[in-house]
């Protein structure tokens, strides 16, 4: 059996190798140069940078997924403990996250009695995540039925399906800074804490009850010890090939029309985002049209800024900036709008701090990310220079590379320039997100962030898990 996977972003790797190693013949057609879509690497000027991703989080979910091809993670990199977590600055306060017990003690200096609380809010944050992932995140939800659990229906409430994560925090926390702190991961799902359903609180057991991480080697390395493993086991990667249509006949695609000629399968992947990877298809055979796509809350995009700096800073790893209201801030992105440079609030990774051969010595690489609207032009580079002020002050700056929706675009062919794909709303949760398998071509299966499970690393290499047991499943049918 051919398999032709389109994109080598993690979801397509992960995919070609967990199909391979279960006997399938898999090429993976890529139109960039190198592999890891929005977790590609680059360099500049001697500095390198991971484009996208940059916590490493779940890592329970990394070693299933090598131990799935008959390796472990230790067999291709390592990975360490951050201490701190990273940093949360709210309008000038300041916390260092630590991982383990410490939290406690240190979030008691915030607020009194909210080290009990935490604790309190970690256990009930681990139960969610724990019935997540035994029970929702590794399987197919084909239809709303299938989410109808009889765990899920008695505990809906506990579970917090249908209070915010906002909602949810301010019952535990009373202090703004601790309101943020178990708030801003709403971001890493493509939200925000006022429309994030209370049970993404789960989020929160990976950030603050088992930490942040580091892999040595940065992303970049995740990626390359992907692409090592599909190779071992065969997978075969095109780069420099784009798809530019598909050949049907009967109900099924025969072969993909590509910059570099025609390639025939059985069975298509397409790891692409959905929303190109259906314009692809002949109209008829595409599960969503326009109207569709116009009624979904589409993840934030983002402008990002690399940037390299000669001297040391005192700070961690992963620093997240508070500006002003960031109620504001996720406003201007539901409204289409720039948000205003006094409430915007922004996120910087300094992977030199934990990795110092990203860049010269002496030196520090820096990478900034600010959640914009998707399809907004025009002031990339105006936020991202105010942000590198903002954080760096007066100090020199050698060079800063921006990144914005529009390169989202072209580089990934991303609906309206969004960086994280469809929001984590309820109703676009399991069922409700667009399904893995087309309707009407048999032989059509999606995967990546648009699909269940959703945004995130993990989430994508869980999604690839679900595919290829979806494929094989359905092959043996
Ligand atoms: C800035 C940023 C920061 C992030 N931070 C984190 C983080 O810290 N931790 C975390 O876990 N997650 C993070 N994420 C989310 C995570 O990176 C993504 O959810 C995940 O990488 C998406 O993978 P994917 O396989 O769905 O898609 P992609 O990575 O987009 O891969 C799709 C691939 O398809 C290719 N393609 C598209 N069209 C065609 C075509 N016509 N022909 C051939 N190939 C095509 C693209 O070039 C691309 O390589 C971040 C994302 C971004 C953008």
């Amino acid at each position: 059996m051919q398999v032709v996977v389109v994109g080598a972003g993690f979801g397509g790797i992960a995919s070609a190798a967990l199909l391979a190693k279960r006997g399938a013949h898999v090429k993976v057609v890529e139109r960039l140069s190198t592999p890891g879509g929005r977790a590609r690497t680059t360099a500049i000027e001697g500095f390198k940078f991971d484009m996208g991703p940059s916590w490493y989080l779940m890592p329970e979910v990394f070693e299933r997924f090598f131990n799935e091809l008959g390796y472990s993670v230790s067999q291709f990199y390592e990975i360490t403990k951050l201490k701190p977590s990273f940093r949360l600055k709210v309008n000038g306060a300041s916390l260092d996250v630590p991982p383990g017990d410490e939290l406690f003690s240190t979030v008691e200096h915030v607020e009194r009695g909210a080290g009990e609380t935490m604790r309190e809010y970690l256990e009930m944050t681990k139960y969610m995540y724990d019935v997540s992932l035994s029970k929702f995140l590794y399987r197919e939800f084909q239809s709303f039925v299938d989410f109808l659990d009889p765990q899920v229906i008695r505990e809906a409430r506990r579970l917090n399906l249908f209070t915010s994560l906002n909602y949810l925090n301010s019952k535990y926390f009373k202090s703004d800074l601790l309101r943020k702190l178990t708030g801003f991961s709403a971001v890493f799902l493509g939200g925000d804490p006022y429309s994030v359903p209370g049970m993404y609180a789960m989020v929160n057991y990976p950030v603050l009850g088992q930490g942040v991480f580091y892999p040595r080697g940065g992303f970049g390395r995740v990626v390359e010890s992907m692409v090592e493993a599909g190779r071992k086991l065969g997978v075969e990667f095109q780069f420099d090939t784009e798809v530019t249509g598909v050949l049907t006949d009967d109900q099924r695609v025969k072969a993909l029309q590509t910059s570099k000629g025609r390639i025939e399968g059985d069975v298509f992947l397409f790891n692409a985002d959905y929303v190109h990877a259906e314009s692809l298809l002949p109209e008829r055979y595409r599960n969503f049209g326009a109207s569709y796509w116009d009624s979904k809350v589409l993840a934030p995009s983002a402008v990002l800024g690399y940037v390299g700096i000669k001297g040391e800073l005192d700070v961690p790893h992963h620093n997240v900036i508070v500006n002003g209201d960031w109620g504001e801030h996720f406003k201007s992105i539901r409204e289409g709008k720039w948000p205003r440079t006094e409430s915007t609030s922004y996120y910087v990774s300094v992977r030199s701090r934990s990795d110092p051969s990203v860049c010269p010595e002496g030196n520090e690489a820096l990478f900034f990310l600010i959640p914009i609207s998707p399809g907004l032009r025009g002031r990339e580079e105006e936020m991202v220079k105010w942000a590198v002020r903002n954080f760096l002050g007066k100090r020199e700056v050698s060079f800063i590379r921006i990144f914005g929706p529009r390169d989202f675009w072209n580089d990934y062919r991303s609906y309206k320039g969004t960086a994280f794909g469809l929001a984590h709303t309820l109703s676009q949760t399991a069922s409700l997100r667009p399904p893995m398998k087309n309707k009407k071509l048999r032989n059509v299966y999606y995967v990546g962030q648009y699909t269940h499970p959703g945004v995130g690393v993990p989430m994508v290499a869980i999604a690839a898990h679900v595919v290829s047991q979806r494929i094989l499943a359905d092959l043996k049918k």
